[in-house]
């Protein structure tokens, strides 16, 4: 088994001292309460710490993903394979312009080269990537290129779509409004039928 020294994708967990948590929890109940919230109510009286704990969950993805790394290459099948699609990919993500969600789907699709991934993989590459503060154009490049990095594919495509709370929750836009990226990687790039079949995979 060959793994490759890929620091991106090593677990390296994030450590916070409790005399730290207890810090960042007066400094959340700070805000909290000067933004309105009654913190002294039996349904509020933990609101700073439960905070916290979600925004420190819903970033998961700096911890790295162990599951990458210790099982790859998850299945090897010598020639080259037609096209592989995997999804929706369900996806949470917080922006990194307003440290708010936002959500959607991905569809990630690629031409194998002599290597091939097992498809629950897939799925945690979109999640490592996702549970940080991010953008979503940055988040399908670097999930593209993670691909590239493990398994080296003679093509990637990463396609989100997402809702971005911090514009619909500010009424800058319409509810409902979606945000479209995609990313090409190699053959992707090149041949436009391949994106046209990658495409009507989406439908
Ligand atoms: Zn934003």
């Amino acid at each position: 088994m060959s793994v490759l020294p890929l620091p991106v994708h090593e677990a390296s967990p994030r450590r916070l001292a409790d005399a730290e948590w207890e810090r960042l929890e007066r400094n959340a109940a700070e805000i909290l309460s000067a933004f309105g919230m009654d913190l002294d109510t039996p349904g509020t009286r933990d609101t700073p710490a439960r905070f916290l704990r979600a925004l420190y969950d819903a970033t998961a993805g700096y911890d790295g993903d162990p599951k990458l790394l210790t099982s790859f290459p998850a299945e090897h099948r010598g020639d080259a394979q037609g096209l592989i699609v995997e999804g929706p990919i369900g996806f949470h993500a917080l922006c990194e312009h307003h440290a708010l969600p936002f959500h959607g789907t991905a569809h990630v699709a690629y031409v194998a080269g002599s290597e091939i991934i097992g498809i629950s993989k897939l799925t945690r590459i979109v999640r490592l990537y996702a549970r940080r503060f991010t953008v979503q154009e940055r988040m399908g490049e670097q999930i593209a290129d993670t691909l590239v990095d493990l398994i080296a594919p003679r093509g990637v495509a990463v396609h989100l779509d997402a809702a971005h709370l911090c514009t619909q929750m500010r009424g800058v836009e319409e509810d409902g409004s979606r945000t479209v990226t995609t990313v090409w990687r190699g053959a992707f790039a090149e041949d436009a039928d391949l994106r046209r079949e990658f495409l009507l995979h989406l439908r």
